[in-house]
């Protein structure tokens, strides 16, 4: 028996394109371990273009409402060419910053994995990546995106010229350095947070404070590197790394870099996380509108997101390696969707692979 309180209940936001298609698959995985008992139960609601179509915004107020009150939310990607012409102030990107600035979303992780049944889509040497796993941990509310003042003025000497500010304070970044280490706690125990201290002011307090939180966590190894080193070290050696904490422009750079490593954008999950774990979790790709309504697209990244759910919004790391292992084995069977299928290598389609995963579970 399970009680109200322990039922955890997840907001489902399809959105555009292929969203509803790869989001489709994930939730036959929920219905599979529903059918097994698990307390989990989940709505339907519209973000990004959908809603605008449905609720004239691309982040309604019905939507605001369910994701206030939801454990956790499911996203697939928003947008696409058939928005492109809408003002920029209800365009489908505007859905996501809204649900990410409402529910206080300032921790973006993201795993770069290597599949061996994958190591041929990986611009590196198979021997390079064996076993890669590594976790990258992005801030995502500060920094030179969102610092003031910005805009452009006339220098002394009457060129015209650009200007950004980049800043963090102390509890912004106190509070992504706690995601960090509770996330290493939860995997290698090794910490490296990336900077750039010999320049920027912003880099100096970061790693003052990095250390100093890491005090909280004997158990837990910090190292520091400068970002530019970072970039170099994620192609030359990637497997030295567990996980990596970064402000939100090196982690915009490295967090795109590192996915490369894995191989193909379609096996990417992602989590946003606020200060109690309570996160929205997506692909990293986006809506794909040149492979939509053909049953062709990658659900892996949005089945693989359902396992992040579970292992940091609901403590259940046991699911999360049950998926992660389902997912291995479809690919060491072959099943390949077009993404990551080598030339000659036999493709299936979307409901396909859900249903490969499915019967793996
Ligand atoms: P966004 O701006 O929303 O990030 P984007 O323009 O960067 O979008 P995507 O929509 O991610 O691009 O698509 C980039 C390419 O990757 C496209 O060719 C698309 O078909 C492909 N792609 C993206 N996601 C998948 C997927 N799940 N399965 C297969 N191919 C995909
Ligand atoms: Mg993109």
């Amino acid at each position: 028996m399970t009680t109200p309180e322990t039922m955890k209940n997840i907001l489902i936001l399809p959105g555009d394109y292929i969203g509803p298609e790869v989001m489709a698959e994930a939730v036959k995985v929920l219905e599979v371990f529903k059918a097994e008992g698990e307390p989990i139960a989940w709505s339907f609601g519209h973000l990004g273009g959908a809603a605008y179509e449905a609720e004239g915004h691309p982040y309604p107020p019905s939507t605001q409402q369910a994701a206030r009150a939801a454990d956790a939310i499911l996203m697939g990607a928003v947008g696409g060419p058939k928005y492109d012409g809408l003002p920029r102030a209800v365009r489908p990107e505007q859905g996501i910053l809204g649900i990410r600035k409402d529910l206080g979303l300032f921790a973006n992780l993201r795993p770069a994995l290597a599949y061996e049944a994958l190591a041929a889509a990986s611009p590196l040497k198979p021997e390079l990546i064996a076993g890669l796993d590594v976790l990258i941990v992005r801030e995502l509310t500060g920094d030179i995106y969102f610092g003031q003042p910005r805009g452009r003025r006339k220098t002394a000497d009457g060129h015209d010229e650009g200007y950004d500010t980049m800043h963090y304070s102390v509890p912004e970044i106190e509070r992504i350095a706690h995601v960090a280490f509770q996330a290493a706690r939860k995997r290698r125990r090794r910490l490296c947070s990336v900077d750039k201290e010999n320049v920027l002011e912003t880099s100096r307090l970061w790693r003052e404070v990095m250390i100093r939180v890491g005090r909280d966590y004997p158990d837990v190894e910090l190292t520091h590197l400068y970002v530019d080193n970072a970039a170099m070290q994620l192609i030359k050696n990637p497997r030295q790394f567990d996980v990596i904490v970064t402000g939100n422009l090196f982690g915009d750079i490295l967090s795109d870099e590192a996915s490369q490593l894995a191989g193909s954008i379609g096996m990417l999950p992602s989590a946003s996380l606020d200060a109690n774990n309570k996160g929205l979790y997506e692909p990293i790709h986006g809506s794909a509108p040149d492979i939509a309504g053909q049953n062709k697209a990658n659900p892996l990244a949005m089945i693989l997101s359902v396992g992040m759910m579970f292992k940091y919004s609901f403590g259940r790391t046991d699911l999360a390696d049950r998926i992660d292992a389902a997912v291995r084995k479809v690919l060491q069977d072959g099943k390949r969707t077009g993404d990551i299928a080598q030339p000659g290598e036999p493709v299936i389609g979307t409901q396909e692979m859900g249903a490969a995963v499915v019967d793996a579970l």
